[in-house]
């Protein structure tokens, strides 16, 4: 079923860090800044479905700010890298990422990687946006060589595979890690763990439905929020 994409669910839960809960306190790591980005802004040319009824800048905040509400409820330090609607320069949310990284505290060796994690939220597209094509699935990226952005890329393919049952997970095993390598400028000049990830595709009708379907969205916030914390978890 196809839903208004500005169709707001069933709100989170408004506990935050410090309210008793009543149960067990949550314990996340609290020097974990996570910053999640939209990708683009509403002013971008392109990028929405042949149809023109779906536009990735919309989408992608609605994804973002969803997945950043979860994590604050689950009480992680996360906030939006581009609260603004109109496009910022990919220099723009360089610096920003990395004025993050600077006002951060570094994680121990041997990683030494600042604490920041950024993932940029993209839905794909495999043609011009005049046509609907074949492509469908689910990836992500990092940038070339193995760092420890890899190993965030692992959790949240693991957790793509779980969430989106049935449907294609576009993997590239030829490094022997699931996630493709590409050399994004925002990926490359960020000082820290960066991933971006492509969730399906805007100009096939399968996957259109599914992001758009309350459960597609749905899984699409699990699949980021879960895999976060399992990266986490795991350092
Ligand atoms: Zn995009």
């Amino acid at each position: 079923m196809e839903l208004p994409l500005f169709i707001t669910f069933a709100p989170s839960s408004p506990a935050r860090p410090g309210i008793s809960l009543g149960i067990e306190e949550l314990s996340p790591d609290s020097t974990m800044k996570i910053l999640i980005d939209n990708g683009h802004g509403l002013n971008t040319p392109g990028k929405r479905s042949p149809d023109g009824k779906f536009i990735e800048a919309i989408y992608n905040r609605e994804i973002a700010r969803r997945i950043v509400a979860d994590l604050q409820d689950r009480g992680y330090d996360a906030e939006l890298l581009v609260p603004e609607e109109k496009d910022i320069s990919l220099k723009e949310r360089v610096r920003r990422v990395n004025a993050a990284c600077s006002a951060t505290p570094s994680c121990p060796a041997p990683t030494g990687h600042p604490n920041v994690i950024l993932i940029s939220i993209h839905v794909n597209a495999a043609g011009d946006g005049t046509q609907w094509m074949n492509a469908t699935g689910w990836s992500c990226y990092t940038c070339k060589g193995q760092t420890q952005s890899d190993k965030l890329a692992d959790c949240l393919c693991q957790t793509a595979i779980k969430n989106f049952p049935g449907r294609r997970i576009r993997t590239d095993y030829s490094d022997r890690d699931p996630d493709w390598e590409e050399d994004f400028y925002l990926l490359r000049k960020s000082h820290c763990v960066a991933v971006l990830s492509e969730n399906f595709f805007m100009d096939n009708r399968s996957d259109l439905e599914y992001l758009q379907s309350r459960s597609g969205m749905q899984s699409i916030i699990d699949t980021h929020v879960e895999g976060i914390v399992e990266y986490i978890d795991s350092l």
